[in-house]
């Protein structure tokens, strides 16, 4: 018999009581490192940890306490960088383990070919153990001092290929075995069903998985299919619409937060220099927490409503649960 975990958050700097979290924006990219996604776009390369500390300091100030680094194994992601940062901030920050898109790593890459066996193996050692300390580049592996806090995987446009289905039940295994919530990358919003199912089949509490993007396919019809599941949904365009007037992402918060309130989340996303203020972009990432926020306000979206999806959502849905086949 397992014992009963009270729940807990896993930060890069340790665990912590989900009410310690605070105001999170629920999906970042706080730090890419030199790799093949940056060297594809070199918009990517978010690697100077002192301009991460300097926006980061000013997003304390508004008010931000938490955020959820978005990047998984072996595509740019520093969890060592991470972790300074959070000391450095004081604001927590979740490091996922998980595989993101073939396409951010070089052809033929091992995550590309390795069986959903072999990858819930490193997904729980990283949960478990700690992140590798070399992102999975080789030659070695071997486990760091801090561990992931979630699994990210992504699936593909409209439809998941094979491996990206592989992935996703090796996630799954990882969620039995550990407890960790999932983050998934969705393309352009599309084929939530479709991750869904891969996921509810293969044991997965829905409670404690996060769609991402879904405000890039803004329609509401399907956004209340998919929230009818139980999941939570991330929205991170809210600056991303160029209309002053027409922005779809607000237009799903009001019409679905009211009858939705446990399942929405929020997130920059910003995952390109052009949106940092330090690296000269806009609009920042104090952004949702201010004028978004008083946005929310203006078009009369209540304070509760709103701490719902910046405090209270993040902290049930990336809390740990009791695994179902206990290993800890
Ligand atoms: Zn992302």
């Amino acid at each position: 018999m397992s014992q009963l975990l009270s729940p807990f958050i896993r930060t890069v700097l340790g665990d912590i009581a989900p009410g310690q979290l605070g105001v999170c924006y629920a999906h970042e990219h706080l730090i890419i490192d030199p790799s093949f996604a940056t060297h594809t776009n070199t918009d990517f390369l978010l690697d100077d940890v002192s301009k991460c500390v300097a926006e980061l300091q000013e997003a304390y100030t508004c008010g931000v306490r938490a955020m959820v680094d978005s990047m998984p194994m072996a595509c740019g992601r520093n969890v060592h960088k991470l972790a300074e940062i959070s000391g450095k901030t004081g604001i927590h920050i979740l490091c996922p383990t998980g595989i993101h898109l073939a396409q951010y790593y070089t052809p033929g890459h091992w995550s590309t070919r390795l069986d959903e066996d072999a990858l819930a193996a490193l997904f729980v050692s990283e949960i478990c153990d700690g992140i590798d300390n070399n992102d999975g580049n080789g030659p070695h592996w071997l486990s760091g001092k801090h561990r992931a806090g979630l699994i990210k995987i992504a699936g593909g446009l409209d439809q998941l290929d094979d491996q990206q289905q592989a992935i996703f039940r090796a996630a799954a295994q990882a969620h039995c075995i550990t407890g960790a919530p999932i983050l998934t990358h969705t393309e352009q919003g599309t084929a939530a069903m479709e991750q869904l199912s891969i996921l509810q089949d293969h044991g997965v509490d829905l409670k404690h998985v996060v769609l991402s993007h879904l405000d890039r396919k803004p329609d509401s019809t399907y956004h209340r299919d998919v929230l009818q599941s139980g999941v939570r949904l991330e929205y991170d365009s809210c600056f991303r619409w160029k209309s002053v007037n027409e922005n779809p992402t607000m237009n799903l918060i009001c019409e679905l937060l009211p009858q939705f309130p446990d399942q929405i989340m929020l997130g920059m996303d910003a995952a390109r220099r052009s949106y940092w203020k330090q690296y000269g972009g806009s609009p920042g990432m104090c952004f949702l927490q201010t004028k978004w926020r008083s946005r929310m306000l203006d078009v009369g979206i209540t304070d509760v409503l709103i701490d719902q999806m910046f405090i209270h959502n993040p902290a049930q849905t990336y809390a740990f649960i009791q695994p179902k086949e206990s290993v800890q």
